[in-house]
C-alpha cells in the first residue's frame, strides 16, 4: 500500500500512486524529493531521483561520496553499513525476482 503525503488517499501499486501525481501535477522526482527528501549521507545534497528503487536504496549520490563517508567513520560503522547495504541488495534481487514471477502471470 502506498500513501500519497499530499491527499492521504492509498493506492494499491507504486503504479497507480505514480499516475495519481499527475492530478497534482508533480512529476514523481518532485513528489519524492519534496514529500520525501534524502540527502547524501557526506554532502548533505538531495539524492538524485532516477527512480524509486535507487532514491530509497541509495544513502549516496556516488561512490566517491560513499567511499569518503566510510572513511570518517569507525571500522565498527563501516561494517553494519556495508552489513546493510548487503542485505538491501540481496532483498532487492528476491523482489525482482517475485516481480518477474508476477509480470509473468499478468502476460
Ligand atoms: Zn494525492
Amino acid at each position: 500500500m502506498v500513501k500519497c503525503k499530499i491527499c492521504n488517499l492509498e493506492f494499491e501499486t507504486d503504479k497507480s500512486f505514480h499516475g495519481h501525481l499527475k492530478s497534482h501535477k508533480l512529476r514523481m522526482v518532485e513528489y519524492y524529493q519534496t514529500h520525501e527528501p534524502r540527502y547524501d549521507l557526506l554532502t548533505g545534497e538531495l539524492i538524485n531521483f532516477k527512480n524509486k528503487d535507487y532514491y530509497f536504496s541509495n544513502d549516496f549520490n556516488n561512490k566517491i561520496s560513499m567511499k569518503k563517508w566510510l572513511k570518517e567513520q569507525t571500522p565498527d560503522a563501516q561494517k553494519d553499513y556495508l552489513k546493510k547495504l548487503l542485505l538491501q541488495r540481496r532483498e532487492k534481487r528476491e523482489k525482482r525476482r517475485e516481480e518477474d514471477v508476477e509480470g509473468g502471470c499478468v502476460s
